[in-house]
């Protein structure tokens, strides 16, 4: 038995065969001609056949689909056969190219060409590249790019999930995450947190394992175990009853002696807000508006973006619905606000940064968050990601203002706002602590790297000295203004009570961990929530830290979370 340790991120315990995400397709070399002995006939035919077999493959796909996902994975397939796109490779191949390049010169043509047409046109831009790496991978008789199609249900193994790659990720077939990259704030770990898949990140070696081989997932303990004996099958037949447990969830987040704790969802957009109001959540804590758009090669339009905010409110009427300004740039780029070139992209101009680079950017979506408040029922609050300083706080209130929105609030990420809190809320209605870039920056360690899981964890002792001096901050600050968390860390039940007992007044995070974290909350009184932090915050590192919580948590334990 061999076993890959990890960090678990997403509770839950599966046994299953894995695929592996096969690696990007690598640009063919510029200049690289046709092999010797083979004729541009030869190397024409053997291209249409490589795009036939890569229509074929995306229309049985499209014909499994449904809904959106169906009509756009059939629109990508007939793209495999576009007139442009082949002439313009053959072309290049009578010229002496190799069918590779040719392709991919090819496709990056037809790409700009959409690209400068604007509107739905540029849209397509970026699904013609997709497309074009397909074609290559075909030639090279390498998988396709992107998550593995099967009809049968697999443990995806991947170095590492973007944002993106959730738009193909079906939880029916794919029963599992585990990555050899990525930490505990990744995308992976939020993406398997959302879909309420068992997740580990950081587990090295796991990308050498063959695909079909099968292992036991355990996404608490942070565990991949391959050929899986006895004790793992009864584990994991164990965890289908724990996990109906844990499905319950009353509505209400409340410590053992009442002290009410408003339990918020992170959503992406309307789909994610009607789960999480059918799950209970109060409210939402943290909408992503960026993940609206992230395949967008141009600025959505205002009405475009008042429809999609609108989906969101509309699931939550008469309840609070936070909407976080997009936060393009580092791990979650926008094509239309980032510069791809940065050499340092989280620590670039990212956030509401962009607001200098691109300025109109966010008074226009102020303007369409306005226009669909305006519309709707809920209680709008907005915040701005990457706050610094109590300047950039007020210049936000102003545009805030001059849109009409009424509950301006920052998201407390970078530690300089965590020191000046006090200063900062002074400007605005509240504050929301991004505990994953916060501790990304307190830390100085990517987030998305694997190696660094064990410094990137907000169980660091310093970062809970950040949180504690931004809640400090704002009850200097006098007026009683409210300070919630919407970083992973409000989803990690254990945390969550330390969170609590250093004084944070609202909790979000994805709808799955809603019920667990009201479980283990309900089992602790407000003073006890306290000592537990105290505990916390003198523990010499994370590891400690998490321990002496953990310890004092037995329902934990009874809960197999
Ligand atoms: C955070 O940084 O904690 C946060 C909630 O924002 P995101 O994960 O989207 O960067
Ligand atoms: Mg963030």
């Amino acid at each position: 038995m061999q076993n890959f340790p990890g960090v678990g991120v997403s509770p839950g315990r599966v046994i299953a065969t894995i695929r592996q995400m096969p690696k990007p397709v690598s640009e063919p070399p510029l200049g690289e001609q046709l092999p010797a002995g083979v004729t541009p006939e030869d190397a024409t035919a053997a291209l249409k056949k490589a795009a036939d077999a890569v229509h074929d493959e995306l229309k049985a796909r499209a014909d499994r689909a449904s809904g959106d996902g169906k009509a756009v994975l059939e629109a990508t397939a007939l793209m495999a056969k576009d007139t442009m796109l082949i002439k313009g490779a053959a072309k290049l191949i009578a010229k002496g190219s190799s069918a590779e390049r040719a392709i991919w010169e090819s496709g990056a043509s037809v790409s700009e060409m959409l690209h400068n047409l604007g509107g739905y046109m540029a849209e397509r831009a970026t699904d013609i590249l997709d497309v074009r790496a397909r074609i290559v991978a075909e030639l090279r008789g390498q998988a396709a790019p992107g998550i593995p199609a099967s009809a049968t249900p697999f443990i995806l193994v991947a170095e590492d999930l973007a944002p993106a790659d959730t738009a193909t990720l079906n939880p029916d077939i794919v029963l599992a995450l585990v990555t050899s990259g990525g930490g505990p704030q990744s995308h992976t770990a939020i993406i398997a947190r959302s879909l309420g898949l068992p997740a580990v990140v950081a587990a090295r070696g796991v990308d050498e394992l063959a695909d079909g081989t099968e292992v036991y997932v355990d996404g608490a303990a942070g565990s991949v175990v391959v050929e899986p004996g006895d004790t793992e099958r009864a584990a994991a037949e164990g965890w289908a009853t724990t996990a109906s447990l844990l499905s319950a969830f009353t509505g209400k987040g409340e410590t053992a002696d009442g002290h009410h704790v408003p339990l918020l969802a992170n959503v992406g957009g309307g789909k994610d807000a009607a789960a999480a109001a059918e799950l209970g959540a109060e409210g939402v804590g943290l909408f992503r508006t960026e993940f609206c758009f992230l395949e967008r090669d141009t600025e959505p339009s205002v009405e475009e973006q008042a429809a999609a905010y609108k989906g969101v409110f509309d699931a939550f009427p008469g309840k609070k619905v936070v909407l976080r300004t997009l936060d393009a740039g580092a791990d979650k780029p926008l094509p239309f606000l980032t510069d791809a070139t940065e050499p340092n992209p989280a620590l670039g101009v990212r956030g509401y940064r962009t607001d200098m680079t691109s300025p109109g950017v966010l008074q226009r979506q102020l303007q369409a968050i306005a226009q669909a408040a305006a519309g709707s029922e809920a209680d709008v609050w907005v915040m701005a990601p990457m706050i610094s300083t109590a300047a950039e706080a007020a210049d936000f209130a102003g545009m805030c203002a001059e849109a009409g929105l009424k509950t301006p609030g920052v998201m407390v990420e970078v530690p300089s706002a965590a020191v000046t809190a006090d200063s900062i809320l002074r400007e605005v209605q509240f504050a929301s602590l991004g505990t994953n870039d916060l501790t990304q920056y307190a830390m100085a360690a990517d987030r998305q790297l694997g190696p660094l899981a064990g410094l990137n964890t907000p169980w660091q002792p310093a970062v809970l000295r950040l949180v504690k001096l931004s809640v400090e901050g704002a009850a200097a600050e006098g007026s009683g203004k409210p300070v919630g968390v919407c970083g992973e860390a409000a989803a990690d039940p254990a945390l969550a009570v330390v969170l609590v007992g250093l004084g944070v007044n609202t909790l979000s995070m994805t709808a799955r961990s809603l019920a667990a974290v009201a479980a283990v909350l309900k089992t602790v009184t407000l003073d006890e929530a306290r000592d537990l932090a105290q505990l916390a915050l003198s523990a010499s590192d994370a590891t400690e830290a998490r321990l002496r919580v953990r310890e004092k948590l037995p329902v934990l334990e009874e809960l197999g979370i």
